[in-house]
């Protein structure tokens, strides 16, 4: 399981970590029995299990390639989340159902919490649209960049979308808008983490940590 992060802030700096330790990593005075400048905060980690998700397009992150696969255009896998945490994605051999698999996910919710009508029918939306010849292998092949994986999950959002009234989304709309934002941001928690790992510490503030560090992690 991802750990969190914790932000707390002291001699002018902002320090994040695992867990607050007894004594400032920069300044070195003791924290314990002292009130910090602010409470620590938790930064929630960004990955989500997928199984745990409900009517949601889901990215797989895998731990180690999500630097790499940063700029590759969806060399990670997607799938949109059915009610009771199976996975529906599409590969080489038509459509997949899985139980399992997606623990390390970034999310975004499909529906909203007041939708009752499409989350009672979104199951079988979802089943139904997965048997269309489309994604049958025998019907249609598998095509790398025009009819992969999320092709699947855009058709899929664009007829739920149509059902609904709305006007439908590109990919390139929807990668932009909400795909994106948590690509970078699960990237610079996946880097502050690394940081922690190897030197404990990730400190803000001080110059010569900022001139090192600030591409990386800002
Ligand atoms: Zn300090």
């Amino acid at each position: 399981m991802e750990r969190s992060v914790v932000k707390f802030s002291h001699c002018q700096k902002e320090i994040f970590c695992f867990s607050v330790p007894e004594d400032c990593p920069a300044c070195g005075e003791s924290l314990t029995g002292r009130r910090l400048e602010e409470a620590p905060v938790c930064l929630p980690s960004p990955f989500t299990n997928g199984h745990k998700t409900s009517c949601s397009f889901l990215l797989t992150c895998p731990q180690e390639n999500l630097d790499r696969d940063i700029d590759g255009q969806f060399e990670l896998h997607t799938g949109i989340s059915d009610t009771r945490g199976a996975v529906y994605n599409y590969t080489q051999c038509g459509v997949r159902v899985d139980w399992s698999g997606w623990e390390r996910c970034l999310h975004v919710p499909l529906v909203r919490p007041d939708m009752f009508n499409l989350q009672a029918q979104w199951d079988q939306y979802l089943q139904h649209f997965s048997r269309a010849p489309m994604w049958d292998p025998v019907w249609h092949r598998f095509d790398e960049e025009s009819h992969n994986c999320f092709s699947f999950c855009l058709r899929f959002m664009n007829s739920v979308l149509a059902m609904q009234g709305s006007a439908c989304v590109t990919g390139h709309q929807f990668t932009r808008s909400f795909v994106l934002p948590r690509v970078k941001r699960a990237s610079k928690y996946t880097t502050l983490c690394r940081h922690i790992g190897q030197r404990r510490f990730y400190l803000t503030g001080s110059r010569r940590e900022e001139e090192d560090e600030e591409d990386d992690c800002n």
